[in-house]
C-alpha cells in the first residue's frame, strides 16, 4: 500500500461522543477507527481521506 498522495500524516486526539473516552487517532485513516471503549466509529474514510466523527480535542503534527 502506498501513502504517496498524503505527504502530510497528521495524529488527532479525539474525545468519543458517547463515552467521553479520549484516544490518538491517525488522522488519514484508511479504515474506519472505533472508539477502544465503547466501539463506536470515531474517523470514517470518504474518498481518500478521512471525516472524523466525533469531537477533534487537538491536532497533533
Ligand atoms: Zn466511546
Amino acid at each position: 500500500m502506498s501513502y504517496t498522495n498524503q505527504p502530510k500524516s497528521r495524529f488527532l486526539r479525539v474525545k468519543c461522543n458517547d463515552c467521553e473516552n479520549e484516544q490518538i487517532v491517525f488522522g488519514s485513516a484508511s479504515r474506519k477507527v472505533p472508539c477502544n471503549i465503547c466501539g463506536r466509529i470515531l474517523v470514517e474514510p470518504t474518498g481518500g481521506k478521512s471525516t472524523i466523527v466525533t469531537h477533534i480535542l487537538e491536532v497533533l503534527e
